[in-house]
């Protein structure tokens, strides 16, 4: 989406959040309390209240996804990447990339049927993964 593509000047801490969220590696999904961990061995005594303000307001700018889980209270981020949804398995958790967008054209009605603007779409599809599966039915 185009809002990724806008660079803003951002505040020397929250800069450092978003780069270490795109030095993981791609399809990986962090926890707050993760990135506040990989933050601090590069910035010693940096608070967990930074990283939480500065993963709001990357996420606000569109730089960062949320990924929500409904029966956790704790997100995942990871850094915007368009083209992909998120499976996340009920039956052990894991949340995995996969491949989905919207068509253009798709959006574009969507947003003129209910008069809103979309800035960025975030989904996640719920089921069982493979491993899963073949756990149920053995
Ligand atoms: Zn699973
Ligand atoms: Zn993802």
């Amino acid at each position: 989406m185009e809002r990724v593509s806008r660079r803003p000047k951002l505040p020397k801490n929250y800069k450092l959040i978003y780069d270490v969220l795109c030095a993981q590696a791609e399809g990986h999904h962090a926890s707050a309390s993760e990135i506040h961990g990989a933050a601090k061995q590069l910035q010693p005594g940096l608070g967990y209240s930074t990283v939480y303000r500065a993963l709001d307001r990357l996420r606000d700018l569109g730089l960062v996804l949320e990924v929500r889980l409904p029966e956790s209270a704790s997100a995942l981020y990871e850094p915007a990447r368009p083209g992909h949804a998120h499976f996340h398995c009920v039956g052990c958790g894991r949340v995995d990339d996969v491949a989905f967008s919207l068509p253009e054209p798709e959006l574009a009605a969507l947003a003129k049927r209910h008069d809103i603007e979309i800035d960025t779409m975030v989904t996640t599809f719920n089921g069982l993964c493979q491993g899963c599966r073949g756990a149920a039915a053995s």
